[in-house]
């Protein structure tokens, strides 16, 4: 069976919620093939069910088939049915509710009519959870004064959906049981109208242009956290997106949801496919895949220069990873998914930035005598009273001020008796205290959308009580190395064998950058097994490094391959060191074909993986910080190239490597940072200012 149009109710056992949009409220969003209309808001159970009904009418008019899903319990626990109605049918059940229950958008009978039905079962219960100032005889107010109602506590479901409330609790944080009582009568009288055109799952089979499922939207919960708007409404949230993801489902996958054995107590439509749900939402916000041409670069005649496949990472490149919601402790490195607002001015109140005495002032010049007041205002223990005028009050620094304080004179500069204080004068009024917001107003942007969240944004923002944040999930970055003459290191090797530098380089510099690295390991000079590696890869990372086999050499492999999904670019850039870099997408996702050789492997890295990778983890774009400071060496450049030199700083001018050669590891380590010289032709004598890129820059 398959459905057009899946529409999500969030029900409510509760009054009238009023005419402005609010959280607990019935909220209800329909969608259509992965694309959900606005929720709407419903403030009361009668506009919703009119809402719906009405709903349903335009769908069928349409000609289109429907699954509509209510959040509440269908059923009741095993044996229920049978002892309330003498049938085990369910819609005995909704039948005898529809027939009882009286509702008002400001009052209803379910608490009463909860208690009728205790009555009718030995000992206290099962209903619990009377909301009500005024008692009723057969309702105890909390779950642990039943006893011997003989009903089982759960409905299989949610024996198995963890953290489900049972259908006994009317009241209470996270109960249901109201919304089962106040909402099998609205669906009696859905299922009347519509009939023959309704089944219910999982009483009926579902042969009807109509199906009524239950639905948990807890069941993505963590995908509504992760991709819930800033200031939207939770409840609007969920059944919006569980419209979308459910919408947007293959047949065959909203056929295995449905697929359970009938039965009379009801089942919660997914459980079992938690994670398949999940993910299946979470990829609704996913960012769309990158283009197979994205780094499809014209190359004429002569070398493209930095500058220019820089602009073109940039202009191409954009965020790749999911949203979530993290708190403070682990959101060091993450980049921001959104702008963030302070939740509360800092400091919240004007307070005292020194210890000394509080007054009203200002104080005139000469000498000032204030008596004092009794007590004292400290940090998190404010004066309770009012300071009157002429009156100094002891206060320290971090309290409040108190009433009829606003300047503040320093302990040191004070004269104290019992009674009294003196001090020279003037003071300006104010001084020595903090304005309430001086430091960050409520609701001012505090840090934005692209920021790498920094040890020292996590103080701001608890400052401003903010204690989750969403960002972006963390890059996974793959690291391979490429070549047949490379060993582990650690391994032996012969003399015409190299130890694999390149890795162990280059996975250390994506985790300083702050990403979850993922080590490829080697690969051969064999095409399959690249090929194999890359396959896997894909579904592993979020982006590919790697070094080797990037010139067009005959073992050059990886070229070859990028070569096959129509995605290659080979930028011949004009830079040293450097190669050609083999750039494409590997299934979608981006592969840096880095050069083999370390050192040109590094500069590469660094210049050109290091912003582009902060981009694809949702980053801005960034130029690195550097500094200009005198040359400690001589140098003439040609035009045309831009180089870098390795170089380190001794008293404050700048050394670069003796040798240049692009074979020398060791000058890489000898190294502190990069010397950047221009892409124009230079003479540089000792003392000439030159561009220096230290290592940390690339942060
Ligand atoms: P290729 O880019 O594959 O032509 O390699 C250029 C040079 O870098 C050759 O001398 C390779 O042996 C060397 N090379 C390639 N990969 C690595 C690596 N992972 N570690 C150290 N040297 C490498
Ligand atoms: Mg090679």
């Amino acid at each position: 069976m398959t459905f057009d149009t899946f529409l999500m109710v969030d029900w409510s056992g509760g009054n009238d919620r009023g005419a402005a949009p609010k959280k607990d409220a019935i909220w209800v969003c329909a969608a259509r093939s992965g694309t959900a209309d606005a929720p709407v808001y419903l403030r009361n159970r009668q506009v919703a069910e009119t809402w719906i009904a009405a709903f349903l009418h335009s769908e069928r008019a349409a000609g289109r088939r429907v699954l509509a899903g209510f959040d509440f319990a269908f059923g009741y626990p095993e044996g229920f049915g049978k002892a309330l109605t003498g049938s085990d049918d369910p819609f005995a059940v909704w039948d005898w509710f529809a027939a009882r229950v009286v509702d008002a958008p400001d009052s209803n009978n379910r608490f009463d009519l909860a208690g009728e039905i205790n009555a009718r079962f030995a000992g206290v219960g099962p209903f619990w959870g009377n909301g009500l100032k005024r008692d009723i005889p057969d309702l105890p107010r909390k779950g642990l004064a039943r006893t011997d109602h003989n009903m089982p506590e759960k409905r299989a479901a949610e024996r198995l959906a963890k953290g489900a409330f049972a259908v006994w609790q009317l009241s209470g944080a996270g109960a249901v049981g109201s919304q089962v009582i106040m909402g099998l009568p609205m669906l009696a009288r859905l299922r009347d109208r519509f009939a023959p055109e309704v089944a219910v799952w999982p009483f009926e089979s579902l042969d009807q242009p109509i199906a009524i499922v239950e639905i948990w939207p807890s069941l993505i919960a963590r995908a509504v956290t992760a991709t819930q708007p800033e200031g939207e409404i939770k409840d609007a949230h969920q059944v919006m997106l569980l419209a979308q993801t459910l919408s947007g489902l293959p047949p065959r996958d909203i056929a295995k949801l449905l697929d359970v054995p009938r039965n009379a107590e009801g089942w919660i439509l997914g459980l079992g496919h938690k994670a398949m749900l999940e993910e299946a939402a979470l990829a609704q916000h996913a960012p769309p895949p990158l283009k197979n041409d994205c780094f499809a670069m014209p190359q004429g005649a002569t070398w493209t220069p930095v500058d220019e496949a820089l602009a073109h990472l940039q202009a191409q490149l954009y965020g790749v990873t999911l949203d979530e919601v993290i708190p403070l402790d682990a959101a060091t490195g993450r980049f921001l998914s959104e702008d963030v607002t302070a939740k509360r001015a800092h400091p919240p109140a004007p307070n005292a930035a020194v210890d000394g005495y509080g007054f009203a002032g200002p104080a005139a010049a000469g000498v000032n005598r204030l008596k004092l007041v009794d007590g004292r205002a400290a940090a998190g223990a404010p004066y309770a009273g009012v300071v009157p005028e002429g009156y100094a009050v002891r206060i320290l620094t971090g309290a409040n001020l108190p009433t009829g304080v606003d300047t503040i004179v320093l302990q040191e500069d004070i004269r104290l008796t019992a009674q009294d204080i003196s001090f020279h004068g003037p003071l300006k009024r104010g001084a020595n205290a903090r304005a309430a917001g001086e430091d960050m107003a409520a609701g001012q942007i505090i840090l934005q959308q692209g920021r790498k969240v920094t040890p020292a944004d996590l103080g701001m923002l608890a400052s401003v009580g903010i204690g989750k944040i969403k960002t972006r999930q963390k890059l996974r970055v793959g690291v391979l190395s490429t070549g047949d003459e490379l060993r582990e290191v650690g391994a032996a090797a012969t003399s015409a064998q190299i130890y694999d530098a390149n890795r162990p380089m280059l996975c250390a510099l994506a985790a300083q950058w702050g990403y979850d690295v993922i080590d490829l390991g080697r690969a051969p000079d064999d095409r399959a097994r690249l090929q194999g590696i890359l396959d896997d890869a894909a579904v592993r990372c979020d982006v590919i490094l790697t070094s080797g086999g990037a010139s067009a050499g005959d073992e050059d492999h990886m070229s070859a391959l990028l070569e096959g999904t129509g995605s290659l670019a080979l930028w011949r850039i004009a830079m040293k060191p450097g190669r050609p870099l083999a750039m494409g997408l590997w299934k979608g996702k981006p592969v840096f074909g880095l050069p083999g050789n370390p050192v040109a492997a590094m500069v590469c890295a660094l210049v050109f993986a290091w912003p582009s990778l902060a981009v694809l983890a949702g980053g801005e774009w960034r130029r690195p910080q550097h500094y200009l400071l005198p040359a400690a060496f001589e140098k003439s450049k040609k035009q045309g190239r831009r180089e870098y030199l390795r170089a380190r700083i001794v008293d404050g001018q700048v050394h670069v490597f003796p040798s240049e050669g692009s074979g020398r590891v060791s000058g890489l380590s000898w190294a502190t940072g990069l010397v950047e010289l221009s892409d124009t032709a230079q003479k540089i004598a000792p003392g000439d200012l030159v561009s220096f890129i230290p290592y940390g820059s690339f942060d």
